[in-house]
């Protein structure tokens, strides 16, 4: 039987081993250095790597890394054994408080947009003593923050720490005007995180799927997910082993996997964990997304973290549950039972609503990527169109401010489900909406554009940059007011802004048609593809507001956006290349070899005197003709996009030439894939992929 209490957080340097380790006084000095953000001392440092080598040597490991989250998205590490030769020809194992607090990889090759030249190719990697070290595979891990030798930031956790204490202070300047002063506020997340699992042998034999992580080509099955009848359904054996290795490994590490289900579309899963500071949430999400990676293996599948694997059916996205909270526990973001009166409620939430409105095109950027472009607005997840769902309640607590009325709460509804028998369950304040992009889910908001292989990091340090700034605005605005004249102050205030940004309030369908009309009216930004995100989100306002709260320099957001251009002209670059491949080395093959076979059938009923069937032959003869020119065509827009050296002129041509090409040759090849025996075809189908895993 496994005994998770002892289990969790067996491979982290967390707080109770460094009590059990460190002298009282010093593992007191080193909390206060965290929550105070206070410089580290050479002194402290020695210290504590001297405990976490100890540490780390009694649990097995021989090296250890500075673990980091470079520009790719995904993490990084380089690895260095403890050894150092002692004089007599011996080693000893050594690890100083230098080599804690400060590492230098080779960053030649991780992309810094033009930041750092290749010939200054130094980096140095910085301990963020907020996040704990951990061991995986006999290596110490110490979390990093990464920079140039200039000292500009290159990597995804540098914003996002900055951005956790530029929306502390704000949020602890109006909660003093308030009149409820805090020592510091925290960010928390949970993120929900979707995937598909795929059998491994199958997955071989699918060159999209193993160059690109979605299906290029594939022939709809008969069966998709129209039953609904995979959501939430039992969860196959194999598959459950699989969830099962992976919350051992992960609770090892300390992150609190909880819920897991199957989810809406076949193959589809969800894993929830509990959520925690964002900083520890990305670090948590990244280790979560490799080990599925590597758990899948070991049950011979493979884990498809892709935004949109396969057409036609539901993709995968990370739903991004964030709130704020006091240190001493308490969730700036709940309402309460009486929110019209919860003044400390309603001008938070006026400035997140205020804030998602301004800055509705910064936030659709921070999510813009080739893979969640299939995803965002394909009626199955939220569309390009960032909107603010708020419930029938907190609705009318603002509608009522705006019409300086009073507003009576209705209170908890009771639902009796049946006699006396199941207890009555009290009502969600907040009616579900699951086509919102940015929902209030009863004590924290909910974003859900943020796709399933992308880091944590960027969406949540845009958003908590935002909300900083408009807490500024709102303490700003709050300051000198006397407690006496506070309630008043408030409403008006509340009534202002709500008035001023209630457009980007919608509680409706988000996947309808006419939203999309409803929108485009009240001049929202529906920003479909990435490159029309890209531009909006290096506009000067996006630009001046991370500057202004120094999360980046100007040239390093430039270069950021420098970076997602390219990142998705190479996407687009490498699946039309696959897309070529798979014409050419597979489909056209397989089309002529069934055409073969069929044109000696014609041939032998002819010979036999027999009228030869030949409609078969035919219809495919004509679909691969298609398909071939397609392929000519997709190649030709391929070589004009490739030719062109500015990253954001490429991109648009990626995306208004190279795209609709890809999606013609689609078209035709799964036109001929449908036509074809199943002898001919040399790689597993949708159906297959789909429904492989049985048993
Ligand atoms: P859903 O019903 O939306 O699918 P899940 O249980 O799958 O809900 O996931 C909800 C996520 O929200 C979990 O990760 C949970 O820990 C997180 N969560 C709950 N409360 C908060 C909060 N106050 N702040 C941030 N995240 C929260
Ligand atoms: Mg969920």
């Amino acid at each position: 039987m496994m005994n998770v209490p002892k289990l969790f957080g067996s491979l982290t340097f967390n707080e109770r081993v460094m009590k059990d380790r460190l002298p009282a006084k010093t593992f007191a000095t080193f909390r206060k250095m965290v929550e105070e953000g206070l410089p580290l001392t050479r002194e402290l440092a020695d210290m504590m790597a001297y405990a976490m080598k100890d540490w780390a040597l009694e649990n097995g490991c021989t090296h250890f890394t500075h673990w980091f989250q470079p520009m790719t998205g995904i993490t990084a590490e380089k690895h260095d054994s403890f050894i150092a030769p002692a004089a007599d020809g011996r080693v000893i194992m050594d690890f100083s408080g230098k080599d804690l607090i400060q590492g230098e990889p080779d960053a030649s090759s991780f992309p810094s947009g033009g930041l750092r030249a290749t010939f200054e190719a130094r980096g140095y990697t910085a301990w963020d003593p907020t996040s704990y070290a951990f061991i995986k595979d006999g290596c110490l891990y110490i979390p990093t923050a990464f920079c140039s030798y200039t000292g500009d930031v290159l990597d995804k956790k540098t914003p996002l720490l900055r951005s956790i204490t530029v929306l502390s202070e704000a949020a602890k300047r109006l909660l003093a005007i308030l009149g409820t002063p805090t020592e510091k506020v925290i960010t928390n997340v949970g993120p929900e995180q979707e995937y598909f699992l795929v059998d491994k042998a199958m997955w071989e034999k699918r060159k999209d799927l193993v160059f690109t992580g979605r299906t290029l080509f594939g022939a709809r099955p008969p069966k998709g997910q129209e039953m609904e009848d995979h959501y939430f359904g039992a969860i196959k054996p194999r598959v459950k082993a699989f969830m099962e290795e992976l919350n051992e490994e992960l609770w090892k590490l300390g992150i609190p996997a909880k819920t897991e289900h199957n989810e809406v579309a076949p193959a589809q899963h969800e894993l929830a964990p509990v959520y925690t500071t964002v900083n520890l949430a990305c670090d948590y999400n990244q280790l979560t997304m490799e080990f599925m990676k590597r758990i899948a293996l070991k049950h011979n599948m493979v884990c498809l973290l892709h935004e949109k694997p396969f057409a036609g059916v539901n993709g995968s996205g990370k739903h991004n549950n964030w709130s704020l909270s006091t240190l001493e526990g308490k969730n700036l973001l709940d309402p309460g039972t009486d929110v019209y009166h919860n003044n400390q409620f309603l001008l938070f939430l006026a400035a997140i609503i205020k804030g998602v409105d301004e800055y509705q095109d910064a936030l659709r950027g921070t999510v813009a990527s080739a893979g969640n472009d299939h995803r965002l607005g394909a009626n199955e997840a939220p569309p390009a169109i960032v909107s603010i769902f708020l419930g029938t309640e907190l609705t009318g607590v603002l509608e009522a401010i705006a019409a300086g009325e009073e507003y009576k709460p209705h209170g908890h509804i009771q639902m009796k489900i049946s006699g006396n028998t199941v207890p009555a369950l009290s009502k969600d304040n907040t009616d579900r909406n699951r086509t919102s992009p940015f929902a209030f889910t009863g004590n924290k908001f909910e974003f859900r554009m943020v796709g399933a292989q992308a880091s944590l990091a960027c969406p949540n340090a845009y958003l908590n940059t935002i909300v900083a700034e408009e807490l500024e605005w709102v303490a700003e605005r709050m300051e000198g007011t006397n407690q006496e004249e506070m309630d008043k102050a408030v409403k008006n205030l509340v009534k202002e802004i709500y008035l001023a940004h209630k457009r980007i309030v919608f509680n409706g369908n988000g996947y309808t048609d006419e939203w999309v009309k409803e929108a485009e009216r009240r001049g929202l930004y529906n920003n479909k593809s990435t490159p029309e995100a890209l531009a909006c989100m290096c506009s000067k306002k996006n630009v001046d507001l991370v500057v202004k709260h120094g999360i980046f320099t100007k040239t390093e957001v430039l270069s950021r956006c420098e970076i997602q251009y390219e990142l998705y002209n190479k996407t687009l670059n490498i699946e039309a290349l696959t897309m070529l491949d798979m014409l050419y080395k597979d489909l056209l093959p397989a089309s002529k070899a069934y055409l073969k076979d069929l044109g000696a059938v014609a041939l032998s009923e002819n010979e036999l005197g027999l009228q030869p069937d030949t409609a078969l032959f035919k219809k495919l003869q004509k679909a691969t003709v298609a398909m071939y020119k397609d392929g000519e065509m997709l190649a030709k827009e391929l070589g004009k996009a490739e030719q062109i050296e500015d990253q954001k002129k490429a991109s648009a041509l990626y995306h208004d030439k190279v795209l609709p090409a890809m999606e013609s040759l689609r078209r035709s090849g799964d036109a001929v894939e449908a036509l074809l025996g199943k002898n001919y075809l040399p790689y597993p189908t949708y159906g297959e992929l789909l429904f492989g895993i049985n048993n």
